[in-house]
């Protein structure tokens, strides 16, 4: 008998038949002894039409307003749920955010839990009641209600985690756990059984979104062991954890179509041209990705950089309107994507680079420009041949272990 978290996403409890499906999973877990929370998100769209409603009423609603709007989604869930537990003759308690003593920063839409007050949850668990609690909410200092970001129930589910010390988090969502590749673009895409934290970070930051990305930074912070499953089928997910037992070098590849490159050649070859144009970028909160400098020729030097591609224009426009950094040229060009391949165990071996390069050579592609870190090998290519180019290093780590 265990402490455990369940957390079910929109999809999961989008309807009343899912419902019934996600409160029949915990009544299972509850049955088996354990002391069961539940977290859940709200139902299908719900977050989304109730944006819709505000903007229908002003085009800029008030920050504390709108947290009260959006609050309101988990709530309808955390309730329908527990309707469906008793029915199932399983007791449990629905708590908002606050009641589950949820404490935030005052930063709303975006804000940050500080503390978990789990004095009413652990009360609700004694009486062996199952705790439904809302995710995405919480209360400031002040008694506001704030929400913690779009997709942040996750967050809340490793939190009350790893506030409560659960043995187990699991986040049960629309897909069945963490692969390869995307399995909607990537043939042979296959379901990894575990996975490290820091692998999932970065592949979350390239658009592989399956968890919140927060949720993973304090599922590590916390050793909190966190499996991403899917409530439609009872096979096992992907575990996030800290190490994994499994020994790859490469464990996922990710394709980034949402990066635009920037490149100024011939830049005086003297101290502070990089400072002066990043602290001019950074200033504007531009979140700049990869950059990659030239050695000086000439006394030039060549600057290439990536950001995302709705900041691209308000990037260049900043750097055209710079008068103290002269160059040759400017340009810009959105029709680019970044390929990248995760592996923790990538540290320690060497040529992994050089493979995925011998995937890309063999297919003709052609890379921009390369950046690396411990875990992780990133090139930029033209959009055009991102499709061509992910699916050839895929088959490259992965086809051996398919056959
Ligand atoms: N309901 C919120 C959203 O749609 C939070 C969540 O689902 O995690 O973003
Ligand atoms: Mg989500």
């Amino acid at each position: 008998m265990s402490l455990i978290v369940l957390k079910f996403g929109g999809t999961s409890v989008a309807s009343r038949e899912r419902l019934f499906n996600a409160a029949s999973i915990v009544e299972k877990a509850w049955r088996a002894g354990n002391d069961v929370v539940a977290v859940v998100s709200a139902q299908g769209d719900t977050t989304d039409e109730l944006l819709k409603k505000a903007a229908e009423i002003s085009p800029s609603p008030s920050e504390r307003e709108m947290d009260m709007l959006l609050a309101t989604g988990e709530q309808i869930s955390i309730a329908l749920l527990c309707m469906a537990l008793h029915s199932l003759g399983c007791p449990a308690v629905s708590l908002t955010g606050w009641q589950a003593g949820v404490l935030t920063d005052s930063h709303h839409a975006k804000a940050r839990i500080r503390f978990v007050e789990t004095r009413r949850l652990r009360e609700e668990l004694a009486r062996r009641n199952v705790a439904v609690a809302a995710g995405f909410q919480g209360t400031d200092a002040q008694g506001n209600i704030t929400t913690i970001g779009r997709g942040g129930s996750d967050t809340t589910a490793v939190a009350l985690a790893a506030a409560l010390g659960a043995s187990r988090c699991v986040i049960y969502t629309d897909v069945d756990g963490v692969y390869t590749g995307d399995p909607r673009l990537v043939r042979g895409a296959q379901k990894l059984k575990e996975i490290t934290y820091d692998e999932m970070l970065e592949l979350a930051s390239m658009g592989a979104q399956v968890l919140h990305n927060r949720s993973v930074e304090l599922a590590k912070r916390n050793g909190v062991p966190v499996e991403v499953r899917s409530s439609f089928t009872d096979e096992p997910g992907t575990i996030v954890r800290e190490e994994t037992m499994e020994r790859r070098t490469v464990s996922g590849v990710a394709q980034d179509a949402d990066v635009a490159v920037i490149s100024l050649t011939g830049t005086a070859d003297v101290p502070g041209i990089a400072y002066k144009i990043f602290d001019r970028l950074a200033k504007e909160k531009i979140n700049v990705d990869m950059i990659v400098q030239s050695a000086a020729e000439n006394h030039c030097k060549h600057i290439c950089f990536t950001v995302a591609q709705d900041q691209a224009a308000q990037a260049l426009e900043l750097i055209q309107n710079q008068r103290d950094v002269a160059y040759q040229s400017l340009n810009m060009d959105p029709d680019v994507s970044k390929i990248s391949i995760v592996g923790a165990g990538m540290a320690g071996s060497a040529g992994v680079a050089s493979e995925m390069f011998e995937a890309l050579y063999k297919q003709g592609i052609n890379i921009m420009f390369i950046s690396t870190s411990e875990i992780k090998v990133s090139v930029v290519i033209k959009s055009q041949d991102a499709q061509r180019a992910v699916q050839a290093i895929h088959d490259h780590f992965f086809q051996a272990e398919n056959q």
